[in-house]
């Protein structure tokens, strides 16, 4: 098999891409929905984590940004814990949930559901680079709903596979 390229280095550009076009336009905000699909994409076609390790825009951000200005704490292990990760995630989606409906009934879907998105987007970086400056740079990525996502999918596969 080929191993595939990382892309960590320079992803970054798309988060900021995503944000100023975002703020220019609000309708951009839809283009978060690849941010958030892409993961799972690679996790159903049996690719683990690969977008975590390679892809990731938000991943490369965090730790391009973040590495010098980091207090390089260790995330304590109580935020670790599944409990956390699955309530992390249950959270995105309940938030995610309630957008959609929202923007589906509003009088400018389009615009509606793009600012939902963003929103989903922006608050997660925020939190992100939050942790990212008192714990190590990438520290997010520990928790994060939708890398957590990919291993539940990763398991289930793996599970189906001894099977
Ligand atoms: S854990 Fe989340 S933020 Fe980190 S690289 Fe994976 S998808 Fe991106």
């Amino acid at each position: 098999m080929v191993a595939k390229k990382s892309h960590q280095k320079w992803a970054w550009i798309f988060m900021v891409l995503f944000i100023i076009l975002s703020i220019v336009d609000i309708r951009f905000g839809w283009l978060g929905f690849i941010c958030m699909g892409a993961p799972i994409y690679h996790a159903v076609r049996g690719r683990g984590k690969i977008h975590c390790s390679k892809y990731c825009p938000r991943g490369s951000l965090l730790g391009k940004f973040l590495k010098d200005i980091s207090m390089d704490n260790n995330l304590p292990k109580s935020l670790k814990t599944k409990t956390v990760k699955n309530g992390l995630l249950a959270l995105m989606m309940t938030m995610f949930t309630i957008s959609l409906y929202h923007g589906f009934h509003a009088e400018n879907v389009f615009r509606a559901i793009g600012f939902g998105v963003f929103r989903l987007m922006t608050a997660s970086l925020a939190l992100g680079v939050i942790m990212g400056i008192v714990f190590k740079p990438r520290s997010w990525c520990q928790v994060c709903p939708m890398g957590h996502a990919t291993g539940l999918i990763k398991d289930v596969q793996d599970k189906k596979l001894n099977e």
